[in-house]
């Protein structure tokens, strides 16, 4: 359920001492994403096996559907043998739509100022990981990259959490997470991970959307002090 309203995130920041950082929608634009599954590669489904491009469309989104909120989901070696396609070389192609959301670097130097543990948690596949990073040069912000493959799990599942508090030893009172997907915020608030926050645009080309449950934001400027 999500609305129109706001509800407008009020960070102590003394309390925060570890900051979670979702990739895709959150730091990054899924303007590439929804082009890259939803155009791109029904583009060249279509190509391979004669059909309409809408008619592709439809078979790979009943697909991608089957696996939403599972590591199957993101894995590209997956999509690669199901599909026939070698899916990290497409992804390759339009890497220049690759982009991170506007006052994403000033946040991560406001974190790194403020002496904050940052990570990045994320589903995204080691693949995607990888062509991502080399176009958005964000790696020296953070303390360590996490994938959810090396978790075993999906963060949208419950024992993610659980599994990701054990392997990261962080004081979970004292941690904030920012995801775009409430799938994965309900999983860290099952959990109790003290702060969450939601991203109300992941991507640059569709509608805001705020959370009914959880504080969102628009831009990362809204979780920094005006001091
Ligand atoms: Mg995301």
């Amino acid at each position: 359920m999500e609305q129109d309203v706001q509800i407008k995130p009020q960070i102590d920041w003394h309390q925060i001492s570890t900051v979670l950082l979702d990739l895709d929608g959150t730091l990054l634009d899924r303007h590439f994403d929804d082009y890259f599954w939803h155009c791109f590669v029904p583009e060249n489904y279509a190509l391979i096996h004669n059909l309409e491009i809408d008619e592709a469309r439809r078979r790979l989104i009943a697909k991608f559907d089957e696996r939403q909120g599972t590591l199957a989901w993101a894995d590209l070696d997956h999509w690669s043998q199901v599909l026939e396609m070698d899916i990290p070389e497409l992804k390759r192609q339009v890497d220049a739509l690759i982009d991170i959301h506007p006052h994403v670097v000033e946040f991560l130097m406001f974190c790194r100022r403020k002496g904050k543990r940052v990570y990045l948690v994320t589903n995204a596949h080691h693949k995607t990981l990888a062509i991502k990073l080399k176009k958005a040069a964000l790696t020296d912000y953070w303390e360590q990259v996490v994938c959810a493959e090396e978790i075993g799990l999906a963060k949208e599942e419950a024992e993610f959490w659980p599994r990701l508090e054990r392997y990261l030893s962080y004081d979970k009172d004292r941690t904030m997470l920012v995801d775009d997907t409430e799938r994965v915020l309900d999983a860290a608030c099952a959990h109790g991970l003290g702060q969450l926050v939601h991203v109300a645009r992941p991507s640059s080309r569709a509608a805001q959307r705020f959370s009914t449950q959880y504080p969102s934001i628009v831009y990362f400027s809204e979780l920094m002090p005006p001091y």
